[in-house]
């Protein structure tokens, strides 16, 4: 019987791998697809990351423990799982997103930087700007790559002892007075504590949660810019514009000597068409293109691309749009990290070791207590 058994290898699972091999605990993870596949929540090549976090000032620390990781990881594995290349968070001058963001920085000793309209536009010409709009500037931000820190964290704890089953899908879990039986699509497997880390398929192991998480449909497209220079992350930080008539709108540069050809991925901020995983996925159609190329072009007209590429993703989200870290409601045995509600990529290091300190003691001393299960009521 194992210690542990992870169930779903996507950004969380292949992070709480890592810790707790690297602990050494004999563990186990289950990943009903492959490593890095595209059919969960941890595809597109690229995920923003920041630290002056508008979402809750409790995140920071989250924040800078991941964004350690992933420099560890990164010099480790040889890979370049992580880019600094700013991070600008544009909204109306009485914006609260943009109020909260720079409060969150202030708390926590974040560099930041406030820009007029007129300073963005001549920082990054690619943008237009209202002038009763600013941005809140934090040059440590940047990007991650979702599919390549999947990969080196599943490398990672491989190396230091952990057991890896790709194609396994699990079925059920039961727990019993001195272990957890988990039904799969390979025979029935047993751990002393079990962590479900499966992303948009929680609810179907863990039904109690099915109220709380809200999956979604979304979608990410790559512009090819007229100019290739205006796209990479030289010429541009990471941007997320907060509309006050419709869903935040943000971008990715990317680098074209590490992720293809020069291009800048856009996306919609929470788009919330409901979805089922495992139904046939509604290709990208020209609504979906319109809608993105509508709300691109009137934020960065200097762009003056294409959009020459476009896929679907999944938002797995809680009604307030904060995580679950904790004990699965109804297990002694179980815990639970899920509802990443969109913008969870960039903690995955942070919440793999709170998954682990979860499973291994009980509790953690990350800053976890906002994180609770039992805040929707039982
Ligand atoms: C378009 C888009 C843009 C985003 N942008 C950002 C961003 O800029 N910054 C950011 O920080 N975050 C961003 N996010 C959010 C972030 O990517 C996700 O929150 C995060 O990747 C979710 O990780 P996860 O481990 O919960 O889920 P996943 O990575 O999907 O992992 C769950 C895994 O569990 C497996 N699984 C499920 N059920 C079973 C089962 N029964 N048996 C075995 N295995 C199972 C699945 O196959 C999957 O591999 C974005 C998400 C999307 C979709």
């Amino acid at each position: 019987m194992r210690h542990v058994i992870v169930i779903g290898v996507g950004g969380v699972g292949a992070f709480a791998l890592r810790e707790l091999a690297r602990r050494g605990v004999s563990v186990l993870g289950l990943e009903a697809f492959h490593v890095g596949h595209d059919r969960g929540s941890s595809h597109g090549g690229t995920r923003v990351f920041r630290h002056a976090y508008f979402e809750h000032a409790d995140y920071v620390p989250l924040l800078r423990r991941s964004t350690d990781v992933f420099r560890a990881l990164s010099a480790s594995s040889g890979r370049s799982l992580l880019e600094v290349c700013g991070t600008l968070l544009i909204g109306k001058d009485t914006c609260p997103v943009v109020a909260a963001a720079s409060a969150a920085a202030q708390q926590h000793r974040v560099p930041v930087e406030m820009l007029s309209a007129t300073e963005i536009v001549r920082r990054y010409p690619q943008f237009a700007i209202p002038t009763d709009h600013h941005a809140l500037f934090e040059p440590g931000g940047g990007f991650v790559r979702p599919e390549a820190s999947i990969r080196a964290a599943v490398d990672d704890a491989l190396s230091h002892g952990a057991e890896m089953r790709e194609g396994v899908r699990v079925e059920g879990i039961q727990e019993r007075a001195n272990e957890v039986v988990v039904r799969t699509s390979d025979g029935d497997l047993h751990a002393e504590r079990v962590l479900v880390t499966a992303g948009a398929w929680t609810s179907r192991l863990l039904p109690d949660l099915a109220r709380v998480l809200r999956v979604t449909r979304q979608v990410q497209g790559w512009i090819q810019p007229e100019d290739a220079a205006l796209g990479s992350p030289a010429k541009l930080p990471t941007w997320f514009v907060v509309r006050t008539d419709a869903p935040p709108v943000y971008g990715i540069p990317v680098d074209p000597a590490i992720d293809g050809p020069p291009r800048v991925k856009v996306a919609l901020h929470g788009r919330t068409e409901p979805m089922d995983p495992d139904a046939p996925r509604r290709p990208v159609d020209d609504a979906d293109r319109a809608e993105l190329m509508d709300a691109v072009n009137a934020w960065m007209p200097g762009l003056k691309g294409e959009l020459v590429d476009a896929k679907t993703c999944i938002y797995t989200s809680t009604p307030d749009e904060h995580f679950v870290v904790d004990h699965a409601p109804g297990y002694q045995r179980v815990a639970v990290v899920a509802g990443l509600s969109g913008h969870g990529f960039k903690m995955t290091p942070a919440l793999g070791g709170a998954a682990a300190d979860l499973v291994l003691d009980g509790k953690s001393e990350l800053p976890i207590a906002f994180l609770g299960a039992d805040r929707f009521g039982s």
